[in-house]
């Protein structure tokens, strides 16, 4: 009990029975040929690797789709990125021991690493698609919101990465959590869809290259916070943050690496969806308990695959939000003892292509999608009318 009372500083609403009914409706529009599509597009642009033409003309494409869904206040945060110069040391001085996120590795591992080699790339047109090199300097990054039309004021994050690297299409990371952020804002942008308070959708830059698109938000916009601008209009051009949302790898769960290094070359059946929270994060019990409404919400509406929660979040886009709102992920596994201890062979590889997967694997991205609609649905208190 005395748990449950120091929870009680995030508010989650009830979800009423007539909104039950309006969040299946909501769920029900999401499909599975629509996800693989709007994947498929995003691969148009290669691994859409941070610096380049290629990821400028992705954030110029997601744009353009989010206005096409009517998604409101479509707007681009400007950052610039420097690359810090190389610290080989760094790498050698890790204690590989351990889990990035706190989490303990058990059975069997398997390498993981960045490609960084054009010539790993078999196919001739990814290998050109991806040649242009990154140069350091300006870089934007695009998202747009459902306003609210009881609580403007107050807003849920939801987030993917859209930048990718490793000489391949980035289908899975994270085309996969891109696609799943634009299916959702497709979906709330209807018409006839009602919200009480606001969603905002991001599509972050540079989370490859440690989070900066993610950082350089939280910077510029954390102090803008609930500030009606211009004064009496009614507007929120940055509504208090409720909780934050990131989505990365939605695509893989085809079980432990076996003992040549190998991995199973289908889906496994107990495959999961999993939500992760940073235990040592200063908002951490409101995390925890934002991912049990998400679990919950996954027990309720998903079609195929169970969730699981974790505590160890770690290395994705909601980390620099993790001391200042609650913040989870979204995962194919856990991201440090699963996918660091090589549960994902594709991870920054050559063979991140979207010819590499099959309907059970798009289908766990689906379920993921299915999770966080509903959830976020009944967060903000979304009906149909
Ligand atoms: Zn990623």
């Amino acid at each position: 009990m005395k748990l449950l009372a120091a929870l009680a500083v995030l508010v989650i609403p009830a979800v009423a029975p007539a909104q039950t009914d309006s969040i299946s409706q909501l769920v029900a529009r999401l499909d599975l040929e629509r996800y693989k599509a709007t994947i498929k597009s995003l691969t148009q642009f290669g691994d859409r690797r941070q610096g380049t033409d290629r990821n400028r003309a992705a954030v110029d494409w997601i744009e353009a789709q989010l206005r096409s869904y009517g998604c409101s206040n479509v707007a681009r945060l400007k950052y610039d990125y420097q690359p810090p110069p190389p610290n080989p040391g760094a790498r050698q001085n890790r204690d590989t021991t351990r889990a990035s996120g706190g989490g303990r590795y058990r059975g069997l591992r398997a390498r993981t690493g960045v490609n960084t080699d054009s010539l790993k790339q078999p196919d001739a047109r990814v290998r050109a698609l991806d040649a242009q090199p990154t140069t350091p300097g300006a870089r934007e990054e695009v998202y747009c919101t459902k306003v609210g039309g009881g609580h403007p004021n107050e807003m849920y994050i939801v987030g993917g990465h859209m930048d990718g690297h490793g000489w391949a299409e980035a289908a899975n990371d994270d085309g996969s959590g891109t696609a799943l952020v634009m299916e959702l804002a497709r979906i709330f942008s209807a018409p006839d869809v009602h919200t009480d308070r606001s969603i905002r959708f991001v599509l972050w830059n540079n989370e490859e290259t440690g989070l900066n698109g993610a950082r350089a938000y939280v910077e510029q916009r954390q102090a803008l916070q609930g500030k009606e601008d211009p004064p009496g209009s009614g507007q929120y051009p940055e509504p208090t943050w409720l909780g934050m949302i990131q989505h990365d790898m939605m695509l893989w769960d085809h079980g432990m690496p076996r003992a040549d290094g190998t991995v199973s070359p289908e889906q496994r059946p107990e495959a999961d969806v999993n939500i992760e929270f940073q235990s040592s994060a200063k908002f951490s019990a409101q995390a925890q308990q934002l991912a049990w409404v998400f679990e919950a919400a996954n027990e309720k509406y998903a079609t195929d695959y169970p969730a699981s929660v974790g505590s160890h979040m770690t290395n994705t886009d909601s980390a620099p939000f993790q001391d200042v709102v609650a913040a989870i992920s979204l995962r194919e596994n856990e991201r440090g003892t699963q996918i660091g201890a090589g549960w994902d062979p594709n991870w920054h590889q050559p063979t991140d292509l979207y010819t590499t997967y099959n309907d059970k694997d798009f289908r766990l991205g689906l379920n993921a999608a299915q999770t966080t609609l509903a959830a976020v649905a009944g967060l903000v208190g979304a009906t149909i009318k």
